[in-house]
């Protein structure tokens, strides 16, 4: 073993103690301690710098049909991270490396060197690779340009408009000439996406009359609407939508902690009346294309054309907490943990 590991053989870990009923509870994850393996041949050692706590694992703790398989009682919760390389027995990967892979909420992880993805030295922070040059950017750039096709002049709806996808959606729309509305939960998201990220409009799901609003800024109705959240706030945008409008249903975040499944959206018919579209996405399906746009996301998060926001919190012990806290819209930008230096 490498100097480094002399005094922290040991690797803890967060593992699925019980599936969650609503709203997961700290109590439904337990906290471990291992040994950390030897690695063998195509293996590499990784010590985890920052963690990134996103919504689509409250999916991941259901046994339930989906894209992906669910995490196992007794597994270690499944999430991306980001780290630097302790040992390796994989060519291309040297020891000093920063890389992310999908160790999930621990310490430190073996994986097969050909898994995980090389950091590029951008000159951005590290954690942006979890964030807005990683999967939540990603996200938002292929969505709104691949099917949400946005043309000047279009007006532009997104939900959960702060959050790690969201904030990308409306500034890229910005750039494609949107006029940009964004739906978000408190008065202090709405300054940040009007004042920081100069959108249009914005609109206090909590304490507006969404419907109203939307129709007040959009009288035209909305061209494009990029769906994170589902419910009431997606009903509203529909009932708004305008001839040939593009719906992007990305996230269902209102419905990820119902007991019993909602049933809807019932107003369908309106996608009769304007000819619209409605398509599901998933990121991963653009696999091939995600070299040439991290490059242009990280160009423009260089030009300062793209602005971001990150909430770090600190401490692998305060994983389950915190993801309780992006469960209830109490995470303001990316939310991330910081494990280790
Ligand atoms: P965010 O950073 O936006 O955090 C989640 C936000 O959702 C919360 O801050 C909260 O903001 C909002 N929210 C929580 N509960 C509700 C509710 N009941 N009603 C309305 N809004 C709510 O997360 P991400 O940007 O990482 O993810 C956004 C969406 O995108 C998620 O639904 C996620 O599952 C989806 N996604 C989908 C991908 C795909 O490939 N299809 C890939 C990545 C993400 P507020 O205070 O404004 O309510």
């Amino acid at each position: 073993m490498e100097n480094i590991l002399s005094s922290e053989l040991i690797n803890r870990q967060w593992i699925l103690k019980n599936r969650p009923i609503g709203y997961p509870k700290e109590s439904d994850f337990e906290i471990k301690s291992v040994e950390i393996p030897e690695i063998s041949n195509d293996e590499i050692l990784i010590k985890t710098l920052f963690m990134s706590l996103d919504p689509y694992m409250r999916g991941r703790l259901r046994d339930a049909k989906s894209y992906t398989k669910p995490v196992q009682i007794g597994e270690v919760m499944t999430g991306e991270i980001v780290g630097r390389v302790i040992r390796s027995n994989y060519n291309s990967i040297k020891i000093g490396d920063i890389v992310t892979s999908h160790l999930g909420w621990q310490e430190w992880g073996v994986t097969k060197g050909y898994s995980v993805s090389k950091v590029q030295n951008n000159n951005a922070p590290i954690s942006t690779s979890l964030g807005i040059l990683g999967m939540p950017g990603l996200t938002a750039y292929f969505g709104l340009l691949k099917i949400g096709n946005p043309v000047p002049g279009d007006n532009l709806v997104v939900s959960a408009a702060s959050g790690a996808v969201g904030a990308v959606v409306g500034q890229i729309g910005k750039m494609a000439g949107c006029n940009v509305i964004g739906i978000a939960g408190s008065d202090e998201k709405i300054d940040y996406i009007k004042n920081d990220l100069e959108f249009d409009f914005g609109i206090n799901y909590k304490t507006e009359n969404i419907e109203k609003k939307l129709s007040e800024y959009c009288p035209n109705g909305i061209n494009i609407y990029f769906d994170n959240v589902g419910g009431p706030i997606t009903d509203a945008a529909i009932d708004n939508i305008a001839l040939g409008g593009r719906v992007i249903v990305c996230g269902q975040i209102s419905q990820y902690n119902d007991v019993n499944q909602a049933k809807g959206p019932r107003n369908l018919w309106t996608l009769i009346r304007t000819r619209s579209k409605i398509q599901g996405m998933l990121v991963s399906d653009w696999a091939d294309e995600k070299e040439e746009a991290l490059s242009r996301l990280s160009s423009w998060v260089s030009t300062g054309k793209l602005k971001y926001k990150e909430d770090i919190r600190e401490g692998l012990d305060n994983a389950p907490k915190t993801f309780i806290d992006l469960m209830n819209g109490n995470n303001f930008g990316k939310l991330l943990v910081h494990v280790s230096d």
